[in-house]
């Protein structure tokens, strides 16, 4: 059979996902497996969420609102921000995917890091268009490069802050200096999946920026911090006449009963997401400290993860700590050999795995 695939689909790399915790206890034949691959919340989530989705059970029948209404509501009370600026998908990747269907004719041109969310890419490719993919600098955005790099046929610009898998920030400052240099008719996505991780003062207050640049639209989502992964909900924030184009593209339902209900309770519970944010920080200072004292090299992370150099081959570790039950993202599918990529997990996780990643490097380096 000969199908007629879309060229543009035929050019998609597969994305290899971390490996799923039940498929590695079946090929280890190993009963306690940690994940700590995708940057999830080690904490779960809000116990007011949990108590809710119970209670929505008997609803599950009905189509959920298509315009979110009470999330919108929530979040432009709590943002003081008008509701019209806001739309939601099937969290941020849905938003990514709507968002190039919106802006990206065949031929355009799409600018981002070298080393990022790997969405930014597949979605570009799938439109005809073309990702313009810029190498980082000192393991972070290249913002004066990315710049450079506009032609007239850039439509869109990507800013993962912090950027993942590496896991800094740009500052105020950087982003200041180049802002005034992008084009009006260039769409600057802001996303910030990991921004309530973020405790550096010099972080850019993308909510104030856009009120100057109406060509910048905001992605936040409650998979991370708000421990919501499975859910599904993503936002985003942008001028009105940006966000009434995106709901013309977007799924009527993408955005399902429980993720709904959920996301209203969850960003108006203050009290889960401030223990989330100090327990982040302080496990994050624990494993660098760990780091330092094995004397192997890190990327200072505003985020839920790490980088971390292991001086040599990541395969061999990323295989031992699977053997030991711990799922890590290695640096060989990040283009970043050498290195692997961390999620914070909570206490005991973080002391074992700084233990195993020891041993890890000990094996594989005895001759
Ligand atoms: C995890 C992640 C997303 C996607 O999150 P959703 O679960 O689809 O909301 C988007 N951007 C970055 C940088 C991420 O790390």
């Amino acid at each position: 059979m000969k199908y007629r695939i879309r060229d543009e689909v035929k050019r998609l790399g597969k994305y290899v996902a971390g490996k799923p915790i039940d498929e590695v206890k079946r090929e280890f034949g190993i009963d306690k497996v940690v994940k700590l691959a995708s940057n999830e919340n080690p904490l779960g989530t809000s116990n007011k969420v949990k108590r809710l989705m119970a209670e929505l059970v008997n609803e599950m029948n009905m189509y959920p609102d298509s315009s979110s209404y009470d999330f919108k509501q929530t979040l432009s009370r709590k943002l003081g921000i008008s509701k019209d600026m806001i739309f939601c998908g099937a969290g941020s990747d849905s938003l990514i995917n709507v968002i190039c269907e919106v802006f990206l004719d065949k031929d355009d041109e799409s600018i981002m890091a070298e080393i990022t969310f790997p969405r930014y890419e597949s979605n570009t490719i799938l439109m005809g268009a073309k990702p313009i993919k810029v190498p980082l600098k000192n393991n972070g955005l290249d913002l004066e490069a990315m710049i450079d790099a506009i032609t007239d046929k850039t439509k869109l610009l990507w800013l993962c802050n912090p950027n993942n898998p590496t896991g800094g920030i740009f500052t105020k400052e950087d982003l200041d200096k180049v802002l005034c240099k992008i084009p009006e008719d260039v769409i600057i996505i802001m996303d910030e999946a990991y921004s309530e991780y973020v405790d550096s003062e010099d972080y850019p207050n993308s909510l104030e920026l856009l009120k100057s640049y109406p060509n910048m639209i905001l992605l936040r989502t409650l998979s991370k911090a708000y421990g919501l992964a499975s859910l599904r909900f993503g936002y985003g924030i942008a001028n009105e006449e940006i966000v009434d184009y995106i709901n013309r593209v977007i799924n009527a339902f993408d955005v399902n009963l429980f993720a709904q209900k959920a996301a209203v309770v969850a960003i108006e519970d203050e009290e889960f997401i401030n223990t989330v944010k100090i327990f982040n920080k302080e496990q994050r200072s624990y494993l660098t400290k760990k780091f330092n004292e094995m004397g192997l090299e890190y990327i200072e992370s505003q985020a839920n993860f790490i980088m971390v150099n292991v001086n040599g081959d990541d395969r061999p570790i990323h295989e031992y700590l699977l053997r030991h039950g711990y799922i890590i993202r290695p640096g060989y599918l990040l283009d970043m050999p050498e290195w692997i990529r961390v999620s914070i997990g909570t206490k005991e996780q973080n002391v074992e795995f700084c233990e195993l990643l020891y041993n890890a490097i000990k094996e594989r380096d005895k001759e």
